[in-house]
């Protein structure tokens, strides 16, 4: 999943793609509208983050701009707390969703998860791996159609090793991504818990190997 984030406040701009990158996606930004609309002719997103008061072009008209070339690329505005006109204008304008500045990360995080779900065409919800299966929204992995079950430590290790299939995940991200819900996780409990979602997986050909001394990385499954 690659996202652009068109924003000018360079120190925001950094703390999303911080987080954003944190959570398993490829982040590009751009600081200025004129450079939004550059960016977005070259390559392909599957999300924009767009604040509506850029320099140059405003986030209106980047936005006009893109859904005049029938782009359906998902877009979240940010726009100034309260501001409720420049959310209808957004809306009108064809905007998916909005968040008022300041926002939560976690709160971010999840409007990206929602947006980007809704931005996969045909069956936006799972996600397929081999053998495994994951539902996004009710977060349950089947095994060859079977359920599997798994504790909520596991499912997120599961859904940050779906999101990197075939890249090295170190542990510190794990770390990292799983301290977010506000506990520390130590080094060892990773590994634990890796090992149980192993075993888990295991049987249904779906391997996640140790990169020694870095970090783990699910296996691509044989088929794809
Ligand atoms: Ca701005």
């Amino acid at each position: 999943m690659r996202i652009l984030i068109a924003e000018d406040d360079v120190m925001l701009a950094d703390g999303l793609q911080y987080a954003l990158r944190r959570s398993g996606f490829a982040v590009d930004c751009v600081t200025n509208g004129t450079e939004a609309d550059s960016a977005l002719d070259a390559n392909e997103f599957d999300l924009l983050i767009l604040d509506i008061g850029l320099p140059r072009k405003s986030g209106y008209e980047v936005l006009r701009r893109l859904r005049g070339k029938d782009s359906h690329l998902p877009v979240l505005i940010l726009t100034a707390l309260d501001a409720v006109n420049e959310r209808v204008r957004g809306l009108d304008l064809g905007a998916d969703d909005y968040l008022g500045k300041p926002f939560e990360l976690a709160e971010l995080a999840a409007r990206v998860r929602a947006l980007t779900r809704r931005g996969m065409a045909g069956s936006p919800t799972l996600i397929r791996h081999g053998m495994l299966s994951y539902d996004q929204v009710g977060r349950v992995a089947r095994l060859g159609g079977e359920p599997i079950e798994l504790s909520a430590r596991e499912i997120g290790l599961l859904e940050i090793f779906l999101q990197r299939a075939g890249r090295m995940v170190s542990k510190d991200q794990l770390v990292s991504h799983l301290c977010e819900w506000g506990e520390e996780v130590s080094s060892n409990a990773i590994e634990v818990y890796v090992h149980r979602l192993r075993k888990k997986l295991e049987p249904g050909g779906v391997s996640i190997v140790t990169v020694r001394g870095l970090g783990y990385s699910l296996e691509k499954p044989v088929s794809q």
